[in-house]
């Protein structure tokens, strides 16, 4: 009988636990946010990534009336910043921007200590950016014939930055060397922000880089633009031709971006990061200052967690084989 009563006071116990915890979840949920909010970026300040998630940060923390902070956490492509995003409190105070680095991790890292289809939600993809082939201003080449004619003559003398191993700088870079069946001196950096000052100060010579930031540098004559990674020249460029009607045929590379969260963060949470998403990327100040670098905001249906988890899918597929065949270097 005693063993009986204190079994049905620890049910009793439990049961009011857990509804209490319960209803402080609603309330939670409700009332979420009550501070700021964490919007976390894979790569140093001042790059892409880094632009954009400023770009919708301001915004997003208007309609959730909240601060919404970026935390740079660069290093290793990526991996060291979701690492730390599927470690965090599912409570929706950590959100997560990152490229399509997301897709590429898993063939390039032996062993990664989370599953980008498993560790996170899913809050929606953002834009769709180009890349440039850059050179420094004074690099003897004027144009892509003379740059394959120095790069030939010159071989491994010549450097080009990157932000690292599964950064969409590295990649493009490597698929440019193989083409050119040439093997530069690449560089890494912890995100192509820094690659571009080095760039701009001469200390490197090539850089890879999106549309993000470079398409001021580019028109200024502060760097050499040699070839576009789109099928079709860019409208803010015209003049730059694109690396596919230069001879790399087919040399097309667009650097998709996605928001995230941790596992577990409930749905009504997700639901109001959802909506402050697709908000800021109608924000009309958002919209030009990303249609100016001729990036493309995806529409609004993919502004989705289904839009977003089914595009990752598909990436890992399309880059999984890709990158286990190319045996790419760390
Ligand atoms: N997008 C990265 C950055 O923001 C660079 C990269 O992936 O190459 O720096």
């Amino acid at each position: 009988m005693k063993l009986k009563n204190t079994l049905f006071a620890g049910i009793a116990a439990v049961a009011g636990a857990s509804a209490l915890l319960a209803s402080n979840m609603a309330f939670a949920q409700k009332d979420w946010p009550t501070k700021s909010i964490q919007l976390v970026v894979p790569f140093a300040a001042g790059g892409p990534t880094d632009t954009i998630a400023r770009l919708i940060a301001v915004p997003m923390g208007q309609s959730l009336g909240q601060t919404v902070v970026v935390e740079n956490v660069p290093g290793a492509g990526g991996t060291i910043a979701s690492t730390k995003v599927a470690r965090a409190a599912p409570d929706g105070y950590t959100i997560y921007i990152h490229h399509m680095g997301m897709a590429t991790a898993n063939a390039l890292y032996d062993k990664l200590p989370y599953d980008p289809m498993t560790s996170f939600e899913y809050i929606g993809q953002v834009a769709d950016v180009p890349m440039v082939l850059l050179g420094k201003k004074d690099l003897p080449a004027n144009n892509f014939k003379e740059l394959e004619a120095y790069i030939k003559a010159n071989g491994s003398k010549v450097t080009m930055a990157n932000a690292g191993p599964g950064a969409v700088s590295q990649l493009c870079g490597l698929l440019f060397q193989s083409r050119l069946g040439v093997k530069l001196t690449n560089i890494p950096y912890k995100g192509t922000g820094p690659a571009l000052t080095d760039l701009l100060g001469g200390q490197v010579d090539l850089l890879c880089d999106q549309t993000t930031q470079t398409i001021p540098y580019i028109k200024d004559g502060r760097v050499k633009a040699f070839g576009t990674t789109t099928m079709k020249r860019l409208p803010a460029i015209p003049n730059v031709p694109t690396l596919n009607e230069q001879g790399l045929k087919g040399f097309e590379v667009k650097v998709w971006h996605g928001v995230y969260a941790p596992k577990g963060v409930p749905q009504p949470v997700l639901d109001k990061i959802n909506a402050a998403l697709k908000k800021a990327l109608n924000t009309p100040d958002v919209r030009k200052r990303l249609e100016d670098s001729n990036i493309d905001i995806v529409p609004m249906d993919k502004v989705s967690a289904k839009g977003l988890k089914s595009h990752l899918e598909s990436e890992i597929n399309v880059w999984g084989p890709v990158i286990r065949k190319s045996n790419i270097p760390d």
